[in-house]
């Protein structure tokens, strides 16, 4: 799928293109809208340390040519990417490399959230690269147990979270199953971090919880400047827009490379009117 010319060209939907000149092109366009981005280059479950360390160069040339361009950015990556399948200690020398660099130039650096079994590793990495350089935050994904505890924690570091509902597949033991009770849980974090959490990003495109977030942040009196909302690259336009026209922050999750079949895969299986949409295109082209 990776390689065909065909199913690339579909990958357009979520992915900015293939090359880093492709993603800066997409973050210049969306700054020009008023919207901030994290690049993310694909690419996860690596086959090698060598893949990681690969993984790790892309990254560090990432960095300054967001800054280089002058553009409103930060980065994304997952621990997979960096090696963390192969060697927890070298996974994160890769990560600190990146995160040193990130904290020299006054920039940031966002570890995304992969399944369940990464859970434990991931946040004990950022609370350590945190102590040691800060420019590192992390995300939580509302559909887990734990995470109401996983955020007081990282609230009293002042680690930034961006939460999200979560997009793995995950047995019912240490994630809730209904999308109320999903949904419920990610309200009762969204609130968390608005009281005491560092800088937090509401990453969602559920029209519902955005309205309770923009009424909470009313309520206490939260300025629009202290949270940020989030979305992926591709999806709901239209309260993309709205958002940055009511004056609110708005970043958008810009993936771009390669290796997108994974990631294409979540953003369909999210919304199944999405296969039908990918097969409308595929007959037109
Ligand atoms: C910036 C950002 C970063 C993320 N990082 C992570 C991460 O690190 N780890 C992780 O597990 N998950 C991550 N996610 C994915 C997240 O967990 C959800 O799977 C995804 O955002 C869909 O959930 P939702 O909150 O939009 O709500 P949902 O209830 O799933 O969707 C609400 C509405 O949004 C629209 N929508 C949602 N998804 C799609 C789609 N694919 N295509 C078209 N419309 C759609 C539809 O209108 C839908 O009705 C991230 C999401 C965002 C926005």
């Amino acid at each position: 799928m990776e390689t065909s010319s065909l199913a690339q060209r579909l990958s357009t939907r979520f992915v900015a293109g293939s090359t880093l000149d492709d993603a800066l092109a997409v973050g210049r366009r969306l700054n020009a809208e008023g919207i901030t981005v994290t690049l993310d280059h694909l690419g996860e479950s690596v086959t090698s340390l060598e893949e990681a360390a690969a993984a790790r160069d892309v990254y560090l040339r990432v960095l300054p040519a967001i800054r280089d361009a002058g553009i409103q950015g930060n980065v994304s990556l997952k621990l997979t990417q960096f090696g963390l399948d192969f060697s927890y200690d070298e996974c994160k020398a890769n990560v600190e490399r990146l995160v040193n660099c990130a904290a020299q130039m006054k920039t940031f650096v966002r570890v995304d959230m992969e399944s369940s079994e990464y859970t434990d590793r991931t946040l004990d990495l950022v609370h350590d690269l945190h102590a040691r350089y800060g420019s590192v935050g992390v995300v939580i994904q509302a559909y887990l147990r734990r995470s109401r505890h996983d955020v007081e924690r990282l609230c009293r570091e002042g680690i930034r979270v961006r939460l999200c509902k979560g997009a793995y597949l995950e047995p019912h033991t240490v994630a809730f199953a209904h999308k109320k009770d999903v949904d419920r849980s990610y309200v009762e974090l969204m609130k968390l971090l608005m009281d005491k959490g560092e800088y937090p990003a509401i990453a969602t495109h559920d029209e519902q919880v955005i309205a309770e977030t923009k009424a909470y942040a009313a309520e206490r009196k939260i300025a629009r400047d202290a949270f940020e909302f989030q979305m992926l690259y591709g999806i709901r336009r239209d309260l993309q827009r709205q958002l940055v026209a009511e004056g609110y922050r708005l970043r958008l999750y810009v993936p771009f490379g390669n290796a997108w079949y994974p990631y294409y895969m979540r953003r369909l299986a999210e919304r199944p009117a999405n296969v039908l949409f990918i097969l409308r295109n595929l007959f037109r082209q």
